[in-house]
């Protein structure tokens, strides 16, 4: 069953795929735009099952106007019971959790432990640890605003169970980056865009 199912779906996805098109025909003239001054174009939309048009049950629906809107937005977000983490990272200091039933440090923390359930206790660290893993990127999102290369580290740090992603900083030539190498927490002072930014790893 589970076979046929995944036949029929690749069957629809391979009539799908070369029929899926949007089509963007050039401005419509003046007299056909209407009066909002907001309104960008009109498009209009092919079927996506690439049916002749004269079954097109949807044909009165094929025009699709697109018009701008600016929104401006606040968030309140709450960060929990991770709170004491962010706080504590913006006095300098590193916290983990540590379930009282089967001693797991948890870093990230974890305010209940993932092998019991068990509520964990907070458990303040060195913020010194050891370079496990790393991978480094060339190219980033835009909206990251960092530069490149962008070294994404996985830290095992001292007397955690856990590792424990970030960005790297501090570090001079790629090649002095290593497996193996210690590193520390290093804390950020001022204004950040997200509180994660409250901290980096740099070589020690
Ligand atoms: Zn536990």
């Amino acid at each position: 069953m589970a076979t046929k199912t995944k036949k029929t779906q690749k069957a629809v996805e391979e009539k799908i795929a070369p029929a899926y098109k949007v089509a963007f025909p050039p401005e419509l003239p003046a007299n056909k735009r209407g009066k909002l001054s907001s309104k960008l174009f009109i498009m209009e939309v092919a079927d996506p099952m690439g049916r002749p048009k004269a079954k097109d049950e949807w044909k009165d629906f094929r025009e699709i106007e697109k018009i701008e809107l600016k929104w401006e937005f606040c968030y309140k977000h709450s960060l929990g019971k991770y709170s004491k983490f962010f706080i504590e990272l913006e006095k300098g200091n590193f916290y983990a959790t540590k379930c009282p039933k089967c001693g797991t440090v948890w870093a990230m923390p974890r305010p209940v432990c993932a092998n019991d359930l068990t509520i964990c206790k907070w458990k303040k660290l060195t913020g010194k640890g050891t370079l496990v893993s790393y991978s480094i990127s060339e190219f980033v999102p835009a909206f990251m605003k960092v530069k490149t290369p962008y070294v994404l580290a996985m830290v095992k740090l001292d007397g955690a169970d856990t590792l424990f992603a970030h960005q790297l900083l501090g570090w001079k030539k790629r090649e002095d980056i290593k497996t193996g190498m210690r590193v520390k927490v290093v804390y950020k002072k001022g204004p950040v865009g997200h509180p994660m930014q409250l901290m980096h790893f740099e070589p020690m």
